[in-house]
């Protein structure tokens, strides 16, 4: 249980840092999410991996809401990510403190290519709606600004447990696995 937990708060830690580093870019870069869009949790190809999920799946266990969760994931058949929720005109995340790092840093974490440069890997929502702001985004980015990469997190997540860091599925799936994984976990401790 301790190996597991240790797990746990390594990635929590790591995803503390990434939503710290996501803020600060936003505020240097003058850019946010556009009002209650989430479009992002919506997206039929949103992809993450199950140790990102680990401590939504942990929490869940102990709040016991696992079981119910895990049950409501088989009958979900839509691409949207389980946790999305329109609620008063407004779409949202059910487990906001506890969403993935894919979550945290989607729209706001720069890619680099085979050259090593930085390039802005912003969403269709904010390009779409919200060009302008997009290209001050950019011209930020473009001078040597700030932001954090989506590579170096996802290598840092893999130092911590590297099957679970490389397992790159379907969002849903990524968050049925890190449920399954905790509830077997503790179903051979009993
Ligand atoms: S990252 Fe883009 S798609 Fe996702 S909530 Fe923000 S604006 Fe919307
Ligand atoms: S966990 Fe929350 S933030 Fe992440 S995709 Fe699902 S609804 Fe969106």
């Amino acid at each position: 249980m301790v190996a597991l937990y240790h797990k746990v708060q390594r990635v929590e830690t790591l995803q503390e840092m990434a939503e710290k580093e996501t803020k600060a870019f936003k505020k240097r870069a003058g850019i946010d999410c556009l009002c209650h869009c989430s479009d992002c949790c919506r997206y039929e190809q949103i992809e993450a991996t199950p140790l990102e999920f680990m401590p939504l799946a942990w929490h869940a266990y102990k709040l016991d809401l696992l079981e119910d969760w895990l049950e409501a994931l088989e009958k979900h058949d839509s691409p949207a990510c389980f946790f999305a929720r329109f609620e008063n005109g407004r779409w949202g995340c059910k487990i906001y403190h506890l969403r993935g790092m894919i979550c945290r840093l989607f729209g706001f974490s720069g890619l680099t290519d085979k050259n090593g440069k930085v390039k802005f890997a912003v969403c269709h929502s904010l390009k779409e709606k919200s060009p302008n702001t997009v290209e001050k985004a950019k011209e930020y980015v473009e001078k040597g600004g700030k932001m954090p990469l989506l590579c170096n997190f996802y290598r840092r997540l893999t130092a911590i447990d590297f099957v679970l860091a490389n397992q790159y599925l379907p969002i849903n799936q990524a968050i049925k696995k890190a449920l399954e994984m905790v509830y077997f976990h503790f179903c051979y401790k009993r």
